[in-house]
């Protein structure tokens, strides 16, 4: 299996077990349609990602200045962090209309000479999960974003031939969870990159009041603060979570999103204190308590806890590495000390030294 395919798979994976968890940064229809009231409309009001947006901003002002298409843009980051939400910023900015398609979506190369072609000039095409892309459709696009052309094969076989089409100046912006999988040829086709990274609680802070506000509910600053610290530096995730504890406010509280009605509404969930779920925290107790800490095999593990290993692997596992609770060495997965204390447990002596 290429490394391509091994990550597409990864990636299924990923939004298939989205659905289960509240904490999982992926999103379908359902909620895209419950976050577009949401999404802010211009930089002004994207909260956070200063360097990104200070950088943006300028590519933008440069661009209408000159009356010309920006540079393409390359977003690059972990699911749920904004790249849809900064592309239509760039459209908005520019006065443009923007296009929408993603890597997935597109199954031939024939598909994107379709949407290419018919782009007006100045649009912004969106691809989402660039890195998906088939390799016929990425040597199409290298084409297309350099030299603003596309060729149109014509008939089949030895009698084919490639008429080339000129297509008007327009702006890719490019989306990726995984910036080290694009080929470079197609990385260095963007004049400009942007790598967002996961926010500061104190910026999760503000993305919930501001989403209060728009959904008209009254939340108050200290549930703000604890939905903040349990959405693992995500703002699609403290967008669900607080969703949730509307729900649970209105139904089972009296309405306002207190400090109390946020760690009820979490606990009903079961996302923990640093955002961790069910299936996280079966890992996290397996590993300390089955296995005395590690290491241990992920399939070993994953059998502990009745899951597959990619789920171990692809789900539960890279926000607990990323937090210090899970370590990954040649010999397996060990648990770190915070792992010991956040389930408060005591560490074995050597817990730690295991690690590297
Ligand atoms: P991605 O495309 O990276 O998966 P999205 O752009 O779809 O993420 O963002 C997910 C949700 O989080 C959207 O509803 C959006 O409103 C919200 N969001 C993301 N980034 C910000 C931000 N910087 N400020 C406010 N809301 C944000």
């Amino acid at each position: 299996m290429s490394e391509r395919h091994a990550h597409e798979d990864e990636e299924l994976v990923t939004e298939r077990f989205a659905a289960d968890s509240l904490v999982r940064p992926g999103a379908d229809d359902l909620e895209r349609a419950a976050e577009a009231a949401l999404r802010p409309r211009n930089l002004d009001e994207f909260v956070g990602q200063r360097v990104v947006r200070d950088q943006l901003s300028l590519v933008l002002q440069a661009a209408k200045a000159r009356g010309r298409a920006p540079d393409h843009v390359l977003l690059s980051g972990p699911p749920g962090l904004g790249k849809t939400t900064l592309a239509m910023i760039i459209a908005a900015e520019l006065g443009a209309s923007l296009r929408v398609t993603s890597g997935p979506a597109i199954q031939h190369a024939g598909d994107l000479a379709a949407v290419l072609s018919s782009l007006e000039e100045g649009e912004v095409l969106f691809l989402d999960e660039i890195h998906r892309l088939a390799r016929p459709a990425e040597e199409l696009l290298y084409v297309a974003m350099e030299d603003f052309r596309v060729d149109v094969v014509v008939g089949k076989g030895a009698g084919a031939s490639a008429i080339p089409l000129a297509l008007p100046p327009f702006t890719v912006v490019g989306a990726t969870t995984r910036a080290g999988l694009l080929p470079a040829p197609l990385r260095d086709r963007f004049g400009f990159t942007g790598h967002l990274d996961f926010y500061a609680d104190d910026e999760l802070e503000r993305v919930l009041l501001r989403s209060a506000r728009l959904l008209d509910v009254p939340l108050e600053h200290r549930a703000a603060h604890e939905i903040a610290s349990r959405s693992r530096g995500t703002p699609r995730i403290a967008n669900r979570l607080l969703r949730r504890v509307r729900d649970w406010a209105e139904v089972r509280g009296d309405g306002r999103l207190t400090l109390a009605a946020a760690r009820a509404a979490l606990d009903v969930y079961e996302v923990d204190v640093r955002g961790l779920d069910r299936l996280d925290r079966a890992v996290l107790t397996a590993l300390c308590t089955r296995f005395g800490g590690g290491p241990v095999g992920l399939t070993t593990l994953a059998v502990a806890v009745g899951e597959e290993p990619e789920t171990v692997e692809t789900v539960a596992e890279p926000f607990l590495v990323r937090e210090g609770l899970v370590g990954r060495t040649p010999r397996g997965r060990v648990a770190l000390p915070a792992a010991w204390a956040h389930l408060g447990l005591e560490a074995p002596r050597e817990a730690g030294t295991l690690f590297g």
